[in-house]
This record gives structure tokens, C-alpha cells and sequence, in this order.
């Protein structure tokens, strides 16, 4: 329950944390990409205008009589508002009448564009931007005109604000403004959005992410319980023993410390398996000469067993792989411990060495009661065991668990077949070629 609880925790905090980091990046790029946008846009609105306002003044210097319609017609269509003196006599003053602040402005304008412009500077025009007393922003224009004029650029020096016209126009920046409102706020949405996207993703994959951190600490938590519970049978027989003092209850005590200690002996066995990565003294081995020796070693216990015992050895030569000659011993031990185990008296128990493409494969063979085909995976789980109780002989279900953590060790697979006619065939391969 605990454990539950600290997962979730921590799978909340990875995914915040994801949440965060990624937030953060999001927010990072938004900003720069809006920045450099919103630049370029002002940019643009900007040379959009003094090419606007480079039109008007070209087209009051040709006409002869200055258009309103003209004017009010730019006023309408782009938002401007354009401001006239003809010979220091207002001519047109926002036509549309409906900025008003803007006059009082254009005033200011035209006082500061008299007092500061060189005569060069006018003959250009001034653009700038501007924010007016009541918060508005946008771009001005400003510029002395001589239509028809022939000498102009006298005009210019003299400085007189009473000859030719002065014009002014302000572009106010709204539409721009709601363009990048409008941007803006389609940027925090999409944030926002992927933001959500990028949370419920976070969410799922570290559920995916810790699954086989919280699995293989169910296991652990598991391992233990099993352990605990096969210690506690020999204890309890032990204590009693002490208790009530039976006849011959040293022995007994004996026994039931003798299964205590092959047990821890196993557990130990499998966690320094399942902590170093490969075997520490991997040395060249005959497989042949391995398997011939081994069966003679234990010949005599097959047989005292009740079962007749053979050895299968190829004919062609077998080539030499490097192994760890202890484990192997112990593997095929618990192999042939368990065809015992499982095979009635009288049965059959083969060993047998083949080739197959690349492998050499071990092969302990019986015809005694066999598995459950569905039962095939399970078999190799720490301590399973179809008969949960099964007690005797220090059977706690460990046995094939330790087969496969040295099969595997050795880069090897474990695998269990059903023997022609019935009972069980354990298959331990191991590449040729990997050592
Ligand atoms: P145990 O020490 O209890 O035999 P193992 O890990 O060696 O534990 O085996 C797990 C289970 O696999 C056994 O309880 C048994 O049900 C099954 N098993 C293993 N070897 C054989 C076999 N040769 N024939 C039939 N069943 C077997």
C-alpha cells in the first residue's frame, strides 16, 4: 500500500516536472518567435506608411488644386488622419472629425518641426513614432511641400512657414495593434492547448515508465514474504522441539536447520546471480567431455533413486565454449534433482548434448508426470510451486528459478518441452559464438 502510494507520488512529481520543463521551453520559443515577429510586423507597418505618405506628398506636388475627396478618400481607407496648412492657413484638419485629441497634436508637431528640421531634413520628410497624451501609438509623417514650385529648395532654406503646404498625417497603429492582440492571444491558447496535450501525455508514459520499477519491487516485496514463509516452518518445528524435547529432537533440530540453511544458501546463490551482470571465471569447456563426467558423478544417485539413466552424446565433433563450469554443474543439478523429483520409480531419465544452428544445447530428459503446458511460464518464478505443500527435501520452488538466472547469466535460454510419450524435457542452449 505504501509503495502504491510512493509511486503515485513520484509518477505526480515526474509529471509535473515534465509538465514544467516543457512549459518552460514552450514560453521560451513563444516569446522569441513573438518577438522577432512582432518586430518585423512593426517594420513593415512602418515602410507600408512612408510609402503611403511618399504618395501623398508626390500627389499634392502635381496637382494644381488639392482634393478633399482625395484626402477624405485616404482618411476613410486607411485610418489616417491628415492635417494641411497652405501657407500657415489650416486647409484641411481631420476631415473625418472624429479624433479630435489628434489637432491639438498636430499643432505641437508642426511647432517642432519648424523649430528642429534642417532644410535638407524637411526636403525628406520626418517620420516617426509617436504616442499621444492619451495613450495612442502609431506612426507620424511630416513634410513642406511646394507644388508647381520651381525653386523649391530656397523655399526650403528660408525656413517660412507661410509658403507652400505642411503636411501631416498620423497613422495611428489600432489595426496593428489588434493584429498582435490577436496573435498574442493565439499563441497563449496554443500554449495552453499543447500544454494540456503534453501534461496528459507526461501522465500516461510515466505510468508506462515506472511499471517495471514497481513491478520488480512487487517482486522483491514478494521474494521476501516467500522467504519469510519458508523459514518460518523450520523455526516453528525447531522451537516446539525445544519446547516438548521429543525423542531424538536434536536431530531433528539438525534437519530442520540443515533445510534453513540450503534455503538462505539458495537465496544468496540467486541474489549474487541476479546482481553480477556475467560470471566472474568464464573458462573454455569441452561440452562433451562436461556432460560425461557429470553423468558419472551422479550415476549412482539416478539409480539409487529407482530410475534407469542414460547419455545421449553427439557424433560429430562439439566445439568448446567458455562457461562458468560451477554454475553449469549446479544448473544441470537442479535439472536433474527435480526429473528425479518428478519422475515416478522405474522412469527413464536421459541427459543429452546436441547441435543445433549455432547453439549447444543440454538437454535433461524424463517421462515422469510432466507440466501443464500453461504452467510452462510460471515453473521458472520464484518459488513456485504446484504443490504448494511440497516442503520435503528443500523443494521450495527455487530450483528452476536459479536454472534460468545461470542460463541467462551465460547469455543462454531456458526452455521446457513435453518428452515424446509424456514427462518433461529442460533445454539449456547457449550461443557458440557470443563467448
Ligand atoms: P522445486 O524445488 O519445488 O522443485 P523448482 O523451481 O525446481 O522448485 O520447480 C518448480 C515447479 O516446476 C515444481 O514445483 C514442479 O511443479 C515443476 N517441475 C519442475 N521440474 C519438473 C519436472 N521435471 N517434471 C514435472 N514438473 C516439474
Amino acid at each position: 500500500m505504501k509503495s502504491i502510494k510512493m509511486f503515485r507520488k513520484l509518477r505526480y512529481k515526474l509529471t509535473v516536472l515534465c509538465a514544467l520543463i516543457t512549459m518552460g521551453i514552450m514560453i521560451l520559443f513563444s516569446v522569441l518567435y513573438l518577438t522577432i515577429s512582432e518586430h518585423t510586423l512593426r517594420e513593415n507597418y512602418q515602410l507600408s506608411f512612408q510609402h503611403d505618405f511618399d504618395s501623398i506628398c508626390s500627389s499634392l506636388e502635381q496637382q494644381k488644386t488639392i482634393s478633399y475627396d482625395y484626402l477624405l478618400h485616404l482618411e476613410q481607407n486607411n485610418g489616417y488622419q491628415i492635417f494641411l496648412w497652405d501657407n500657415g492657413q489650416p486647409l484641411a484638419f481631420n476631415l473625418l472629425k472624429n479624433h479630435l485629441p489628434y489637432e491639438e497634436y498636430a499643432e505641437a508637431a508642426k511647432e517642432s518641426y519648424f523649430s528642429r528640421q534642417t532644410a535638407s531634413e524637411k526636403r525628406g520628410g520626418i517620420f516617426d513614432f509617436y504616442v499621444s497624451e492619451s495613450g495612442e501609438t502609431g506612426c507620424i509623417g511630416l513634410r513642406q511641400i511646394f507644388p508647381g514650385q520651381s525653386l523649391p529648395k530656397m523655399a526650403y532654406e528660408r525656413n517660412d512657414q507661410s509658403k507652400g503646404l505642411l503636411l501631416i498625417v498620423f497613422a495611428p497603429d489600432t489595426s496593428l495593434l489588434t493584429q498582435l492582440h490577436r496573435q498574442r492571444l493565439l499563441f497563449l491558447i496554443l500554449c495552453l492547448l499543447t500544454e494540456l496535450i503534453l501534461i496528459l501525455f507526461a501522465f500516461l508514459f510515466t505510468k508506462k515508465l515506472l511499471r517495471p520499477i514497481a513491478d520488480n519491487q512487487k517482486k522483491q516485496l514478494l521474494f521476501v514474504a516467500n522467504a519469510s514463509h519458508e523459514l518460518r516452518t523450520p523455526l516453528a518445528v525447531i522451537l516446539s522441539s525445544l519446547d516438548v524435547k521429543p525423542p531424538h529432537y536434536e536431530e531433528t533440530i539438525r534437519q530442520e536447520a540443515q533445510r534453513m540453511s540450503h534455503l538462505v544458501e539458495d537465496m544468496l546463490f540467486l541474489t549474487g546471480l541476479e546482481t553480477g551482470k556475467r560470471p566472474a571465471s568464464l573458462k573454455p569447456l569441452a561440452p562433451d567431455t562436461f556432460l560425461l563426467t557429470f553423468y558419472e558423478q551422479t550415476e549412482s544417485l539416478v539409480r539409487e533413486s529407482g530410475h534407469s539413466y542414460h547419455l545421449l552424446l553427439p557424433e560429430e565433433s562439439v566445439p568448446d565454449f567458455s562457461c562458468d563450469k560451477e554454475k553449469m554443474t549446479q544448473l544441470l543439478l537442479n535439472l536433474l534433482q527435480n526429473a528425479i523429483t518428478y519422475t515416478p520409480k522405474g522412469g527413464r531419465i536421459t541427459l543429452a548434448l546436441c547441435l543445433k544452428k549455432r547453439e549447444i544445447c543440454f538437454q535433461v530428459i524424463d517421462n515422469g508426470i510432466g507440466i501443464d503446458p500453461e504452467k510452462r511460464k510460471e515453473i521458472f518464478e520464484r518459488f513456485y510451486k504446484e504443490d504448494s505443500s511440497r516442503h520435503e527435501k528443500g523443494h521450495y520452488g527455487l530450483g528452476l528459478c536459479i536454472a534460468k538466472e545461470i542460463v541467462l547469466s551465460h547469455k543462454g535460454r531456458i526452455l521446457v518441452t513435453e518428452t515424446p510419450g509424456g514427462g518433461s524435457t529442460f533445454s539449456c542452449c547457449f550461443p557458440v559464438t557470443t563467448f
